[in-house]
């Protein structure tokens, strides 16, 4: 049902979808099929591999959030925003960065494919994104964000076989902008989810020894990720990067590691590691850093690593820090 919604917002379409045909100037010898080519936006990086992958070399694919930038906080420039009109297709999650919804709102693109509309979303109490009896420490101003999701927690890229429900609807807006190329859109978001599902049977299969094991976070972006993988999401902070953990938080999470003997507390690459190097070191425990794939850093897209690349860099960051129950 979600994705008939997709499908109809796909195909109350405008002819600003033709709009690059015109303005484009592409004189780069290539023949006249390749000119206009389809430009895609999307809010974040999981919905960046997304679309790139879905997309192949048939469309041209910009992401809203700089570079290892944090998503949770963008905020978009006037030009940002003026792309956001003449985009073919803009991929976003709803409720997850609200300058997005706004501008969506403002600009009213020709595509818009809302992950919220495939993906199942989880509360934050499911994910142990949050727990009521933190609420109290965290204040209402660190909610903010996620007003827009109403309680559920944003982030289901962790979990592999979410985002791999972004595939088919991102080639279904592809494919209404450039019918042509359906076949190739379809055959590539499948090929897709076959890899994200190679994925998740990897991670099943690595993180099995550790069903149960806690996983301490610094903010609780791996709620689905511990869902999926049986593994329990302890995180010092909140869902969102900018929360200060209390003294009274801090003394639970130490009471927390002694109980469940963790030997490892897991850091961000987007944050800095400053206060969990300083939990650890008082614990007298390792750290570890993984990667929330809120951005892909410079020197990971340097390197030419991925979702999937980066994912399995987490696999083993997580086999060799997590304790064996
Ligand atoms: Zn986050």
């Amino acid at each position: 049902m979600n994705l008939h919604r997709t499908a109809a917002r796909a195909v109350a379409v405008t002819t600003a979808a033709l709009l690059p045909l015109t303005l484009c100037a592409c004189g780069s010898g290539q023949d006249a099929a390749d000119d206009g080519r389809v430009q895609v936006l999307t809010s974040f990086y999981p919905l960046q591999f997304v679309a790139e992958q879905v997309a192949g070399d048939l469309a041209d694919v910009e992401n809203l959030t700089p570079q290892a930038a944090d998503p949770h906080d963008l905020e978009l420039s006037p030009a940002r925003t003026r792309d956001i009109s003449t985009a073919d297709v803009v991929v976003t999650l709803h409720g997850f960065q609200p300058a997005v919804d706004e501008a969506i709102e403002a600009r009213n693109p020709a595509h818009v494919v809302d992950a919220a509309d495939v993906v199942t979303l989880l509360s934050a109490e499911v994910t142990g994104g949050e727990e009521d009896e933190h609420a109290d420490d965290h204040g209402d101003e660190e909610h903010e964000d996620h007003e827009g999701l109403g309680g559920l927690d944003p982030h289901f890229w962790l979990d592999p076989t979410q985002l791999a429900k972004v595939a088919a609807p991102v080639a279904d807006a592809l494919s209404a902008v450039d019918p042509e190329h359906a076949a190739t859109y379809a055959a590539n978001a499948s090929a897709l989810v076959d890899r994200l599902d190679a994925l998740d049977a990897e991670l099943a299969a690595g993180l099995a020894p550790f069903a149960g094991a806690e996983l301490v976070t610094n903010h609780t972006a791996f709620g689905y990720l511990a869902h999926r993988y049986g593994l329990s999401q302890v995180g010092v902070t909140g869902l969102d990067h900018d929360t200060e953990a209390s003294p009274a938080r801090l003394r639970e999470i130490g009471d927390i590691v002694r109980t469940h003997h963790v030997t490892t507390l897991f850091t961000e690459s987007l944050i800095s590691p400053k206060m969990m190097d300083t939990l650890a070191s008082d614990l007298g425990v390792a750290t570890a850093q993984l990667d929330t794939l809120e951005g892909l850093t410079a020197d990971k897209a340097a390197n030419g690593e991925d979702y999937v690349s980066i994912m399995r860099e987490n696999l083993s960051t997580l086999t060799e820090g997590l304790n064996a129950k």
